[in-house]
């Protein structure tokens, strides 16, 4: 019998170089194949007849050979092989190359249930190189076939193959228990071996679902249970005594008024870093783009360094933590606090006498990125860690943060406007401060929904707007048209054309089939063509998250210093950068993204003194893709916005998505939770959490999920 632990090479043909193959997936043991997910799945169960399903299309077929199959030579060496089958309907053809063995398998009036996609071949309907799978009145073929991620040298067939090994092989005792048992009953969960057997092989739509929940609610619960112990890490401390500032140098040194909301923010983290319980502070400044959380932060910097303490600011990307340095540097010299900037491309000089100055407390203050400052920097005498978590949570750095300095006091800065109910469950570890006012005179940015039809004056207004002397984002969902060998390589890959037919009706990717179907638009391959066919004379710039981070920082740099006119990218200037020269942002497939992203996206722009436009682009066919858009059309609030996100998708949106990310340090990805669109569902692991006392297993899950010893 095997368990989660065994090696891969004990199941039959796994050898040596099977095994590695595996391993770049990260299978090394059954458990890692098991929790290789599908990410989609066809649907073969949808059988249809040969006259009702048009040229080009991917379909299931139940058909009867009628002639034997005939193998000839070709070019090359190249053999076909081809017969003819029939259904109720019409007969075709179905052509082989280089699989002569296949004239073995088809037998003249036996049945098969083939999958591929339909063409036609001078008026006769063929199926190239279709999968196929025998009919037999004693065992009902599966309605889905798993499709799985794979890697060079790995087919579909293979890897389904192994994980099927597996499930018969394993002791049904040895599946994991994460869940508290009154999970199972309160939610009709099905028990974790069954939920293994129903995801990767679903004999219907209605296990598939069962499967589904299961995972769904299994990792909602984990993530629930880390967050939940990290807070309790926390309940007791020795925080820094604080007393009491003057606040008046720094309103006075201010370059403006504090708007309302920045005052109550700042008075809360002031109660927080002064209270004589000693309790560190553990707060989440929440706001929309743009309502100076950086003032905030600041203040709170303040205070410590007045008190003879130090502080540091984590960012997420140098760019960023540049961007901060610029900022506050200034600022803070002027009232008497050193500050210094430590990342990766600082000089090695450099980055010496600043840890040194951090050691011997010269420097009051050191703006930084997460990598740099969790490493080996030592304080003379910390108080305040800040970090800056932009949109994606940096959930588990930030329990790990907790988990060590327990006696600091913890600020946590984040963009992404998020309604209360939600921020309360998911940052549950923290208090929260909202900075729900944005200060005066800020600019709407228009907003416009176009389709395909208007490229040319898109391409128009583009050129208008540099020819004025503005900047323009185009932000695209993909970084290359085909991502990753994930999807070639493999002939049933064939087969599943991302968003024709047959695919069900979400894929684990976290995005829903049902908007897959426009074209993407890929970073790359757009921007070259921007280049030489569109605007020959314009500079066109491009950036990815799989550049490396100083490259990424230079293209970067350059579009702020207006060296580049269009910055054609991916996701990730999201996190941040202020180029108050950008007026126009583009962004194409914009069904692909959540409201609160494309809020955050638009926040990119109209930062400065010119009218400031947000154009999304799609050719989305799907209704309720088109009107959720139009939520950005009617508000320029992030929190109605996230709010409108919410309520029309679930609070999946909100966590950290799967695609191109810079890949940060200390992100949490979830793979089912991303479509789980129930607030309750969510409410309820937290309230398991913290309310039963959890299995081994889920500890063990929870160890592994935040790398993290409670
Ligand atoms: P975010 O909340 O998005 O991080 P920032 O803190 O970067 O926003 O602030 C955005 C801009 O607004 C900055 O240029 C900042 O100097 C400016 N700002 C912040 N607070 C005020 C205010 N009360 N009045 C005017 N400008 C402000
Ligand atoms: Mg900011």
């Amino acid at each position: 019998m095997l368990n989660f632990q065994s090696p891969i090479k004990n199941l039959r043909g796994v050898g040596e170089t099977r095994a590695k193959q595996l391993s770049r997936l990260g299978i090394t043991n059954v458990g890692e194949l098991l929790r290789h997910f599908p990410r989609a799945y066809q649907h073969r169960g949808n059988v249809r007849l040969l006259s009702e399903v048009a040229e080009g299309e991917v379909a299931a077929f139940i058909l009867t050979v009628r002639t034997q199959p005939v193998t000839k030579m070709v070019k090359n060496r190249m053999t076909i092989t081809e017969f003819r089958a029939f259904d109720d309907s019409r007969s075709c053809n179905i052509v082989f190359f280089n699989q002569r063995y296949v004239g073995d398998i088809f037998g003249i009036g036996d049945t098969f249930r083939f999958w591929g996609k339909l063409t036609y071949d001078r008026g006769v309907p063929t199926l190239i190189s279709p999968a196929y799978e025998p009919v037999r009145e004693d065992r009902p073929l599966p309605e889905f076939v798993p499709i799985y991620r794979l890697t060079s040298g790995l087919t579909q067939k293979y890897l389904g193959g192994l994980a099927q090994a597996a499930l018969e092989r394993i002791d049904p005792a040895a599946y994991p228990r994460l869940l508290p048992e009154r999970a199972y009953m309160e939610h009709r969960l099905c028990s974790p071996a069954e939920a293994y057997r129903f995801i990767h092989f679903p004999q219907n739509y209605a296990e598939l679902e069962r499967g589904r929940s299961y995972f769904v609610f299994e990792e909602l619960y984990v993530f629930a249970l880390g967050l939940t112990r990290a807070k309790r890490v926390r309940t007791t401390g020795d925080a820094p005594k604080l007393e009491p500032v003057d606040p008046r140098e720094f309103l006075e040194t201010l370059p403006f008024e504090l708007t309302g909301a920045q005052k109550r923010v700042i008075n809360e983290i002031y109660a927080d870093m002064t209270s004589p319980t000693r309790k560190p502070m553990a707060r989440l400044v929440s706001g929309d783009v743009g309502s100076g959380k950086t003032i905030c932060a600041a203040a709170a910097v303040y205070i410590a360094v007045k008190n003879g303490y130090q502080a540091s600011l984590m960012a997420p990307t140098e760019i960023l933590a540049a961007q901060h340095y610029e900022d506050l540097s200034n600022l803070f010299s002027r009232m008497g606090i050193t500050t210094a900037l430590l990342t990766g491309s600082t000089k090695a000089s450099e980055k010496k006498a600043i840890k040194e100055g951090l050691a011997d407390g010269a420097i009051d203050f050191v703006i930084g990125t997460h990598a740099l400052l969790t490493d080996d920097v030592e304080f003379k005498n910390p108080a305040l860690v800040i970090t800056d978590e932009q949109h994606r949570f940096g959930v588990v750095q930030r329990a790990r943060l907790a988990s060590k300095g327990r006696d600091l006091h913890v600020l946590v800065m984040s963009a992404t406007p998020i309604p209360r109910t939600l921020a309360m469950i998911l940052y549950g570890d923290l208090d929260i401060s909202m900075v729900d006012e944005l200060p005066p005179g800020r600019q709407k940015v228009g907003t416009y929904i176009v389709d395909e039809s208007y490229r040319q004056r898109l391409n128009n207004f583009i050129a208008k707007n540099v020819a004025e002397g503005g900047q323009v984002y185009i932000v695209c969902p993909t970084i290359e048209e085909q991502e990753d060998e994930e999807f070639g390589g493999d002939e049933l890959d064939e087969g599943l054309v991302i968003g024709e037919g047959g695919v069900v009706g979400f894929d684990f990717d976290g995005t829903r089939e049902s908007e897959r179907s426009p074209k993407l638009k890929s970073a790359a391959a757009y921007a070259e063509k921007l280049q030489k066919e569109v605007f020959p004379d314009l500079r066109v710039g491009l950036v990815h998250g799989k550049m490396r981070p100083a490259e990424k920082d230079s293209v970067m740099r350059q579009f702020a210093a207006g060296n580049i006119d269009i910055l054609v990218s991916t996701t990730v200037i999201e996190v941040g950068i202020n180029v108050p020269n950008a007026s126009l942002m583009i962004v194409e497939n914009a069904e692909r993204f959540g409201l609160a992203q494309l809020h955050q996206l638009r926040g990119r722009v109209g930062r400065g003194v010119r009218k400031s436009y947000c154009v999304l682009v799609s050719d989305s066919k799907n209704e309720q893709s088109l009107q959720r858009l139009q939520v950005l059309r009617e508000t320029s609030d992030g929190y109605k916005v996230a709010q409108a996100d919410l309520d029309m998708r679930g609070p999946g949106d909100f966590f950290p998505r799967v695609g191109d990310t810079t890949r940060q340090h200390g992100e949490l990805r979830f793979r089912f939770a991303s479509l789980c669109g129930d607030m309750e569902l969510l409410k309820s692991a937290f309230e398991l959490a913290s309310s039963c006392e959890p299995t081994k297993d889920a500890l063990e899950a929870v160890r592994g999920l935040f790398d993290i010893e409670y």
